[in-house]
């Protein structure tokens, strides 16, 4: 017997997450691009609806989450049956992966994907399995020559965070098509909004005409409330009876629930927050490339830019930026040690990280 508890087994190889800094040298003025949150913040009404709580902490949440499942439905179009929020995306994944992977099963997902897939699965005795990518983009065939009888889950984000980069409606619909039907596809769609591409799909379309596609959306990003932690997926109803099996009976908050109803709603201040990044990240891309840096093509708010062929390093771009008070993020526990991700900030902001980086470039 081990003279001491002992986690159980894949724990202790986690690396722990390490999440985008928020923090800077005191007394500089603080500009964070780091997480991805919309710089607009979040809509008036989704604050308001949230500090009328305020005046109801006594009472529990409703566990259903009712009023924010049907307002995500009646937005979306969809069936609020088959709609299971979390704290936060992450919490959908962890409800995922809790359920559908342990021991002797293996977790599918591409090279440089969303870490948390990576937590989740071994948190759960699971074991990762990961596919190469095409130029730092999904590549449906490496992800299927990876698939076996131990596959229980293959996890994609469209676009993917931290490339930026996507696949295409009639590539996802490939994916799912060669994945037998007992594997669990989760599509990550938490920065859909954003695509401006007409060959984009975000897996509404097989998680409703499926019985083996999870699709997942976050309020911590378009909606900046991550603050909040909330997050919810559309699934197959047998699939939405397994994860409200085993989630908490009040896994999401009063507040949470009442300010992302209301930031669904707000369909004028979504498309505000559309329209600037529609702007604006082109702006930064192409700025970004006239200081001769390598820029690789986003569809969501944010960019992945490589410093290797600019004579300078990521780290020391980083530590520079920082000097400046601009958090941007260091990406190397994505093995992407030459690279930076930089979220589409205010005109200000933009102006500012594109002003520092031409400095220190020079
Ligand atoms: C930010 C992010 C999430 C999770 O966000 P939550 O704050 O947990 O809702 C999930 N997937 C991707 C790809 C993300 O970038």
């Amino acid at each position: 017997m081990p003279s001491s508890p002992t986690p159980k087994p894949g724990i202790l190889s986690i690396a722990p997450y390490v999440g985008g800094k928020s923090s800077t040298p005191a007394g500089k003025r603080l500009i964070k691009l780091s997480s991805n949150e919309s710089p607009l913040g979040p809509s008036p009404k989704a604050i308001e609806a949230y500090q009328a709580q305020g005046a109801k902490l006594q009472r529990y949440p409703d566990g259903s989450v009712a009023l924010l499942r049907e307002a995500i439905a009646k937005v979306h179009g969809l069936d609020p049956a088959r709609i299971v929020c979390g704290a936060g995306s992450d919490e959908v994944i962890g409800l995922i992966c809790h359920a559908y992977a342990g021991q002797g099963d293996e977790v599918l997902m591409s090279r440089h994907g969303f870490l948390m897939y990576k937590i989740y699965t071994q948190s759960n005795g699971a074991e990762l399995v990961m596919a190469g990518e095409d130029n730092l983009t999904t590549s449906v065939d490496q992800l299927l020559a990876k698939v076996n009888e131990r596959t229980r889950i293959v996890f994609v984000a469209n676009p993917n965070n931290p490339t930026g980069t996507y696949i295409t409606g009639t590539e996802l619909k490939r994916l799912h098509k060669g994945l037998p039907p007992h594997v669990l596809l989760g599509v990550d769609a938490a920065y859909a909004e954003y695509v401006q591409e007409k060959d984009y799909a975000d897996g509404l379309e097989l998680a409703s005409t499926t019985g083996n596609t999870v699709m997942f959306r976050t309020f911590s990003k378009i909606y900046a409330l991550p603050a909040l932690r909330i997050g919810w997926g559309y699934m197959p109803a047998a699939i939405a009876d397994v994860l409200n099996r085993i989630r908490g009976p009040f896994n999401v908050s009063s507040a949470a629930i009442a300010a992302a109803a209301a930031a669904v709603a707000d369909k004028e201040y979504l498309q505000r927050a559309v329209a600037h990044n529609a702007r604006w990240l082109p702006w930064l891309s192409a700025e970004l490339q006239k200081l001769g840096l390598k820029v690789t093509p986003s569809a969501g708010n944010f960019v992945l830019v490589e410093f290797a062929a600019s004579g300078k390093t990521a780290e020391k771009a980083n530590e520079y930026l920082m000097g400046q008070g601009i958090i941007v993020r260091d990406v190397k526990s994505y093995d992407l040690p030459s690279h930076l991700r930089i979220t589409v900030g205010l005109e200000d902001e933009n102006k500012a990280v594109i002003s520092a980086l031409r400095d220190f470039l020079k």
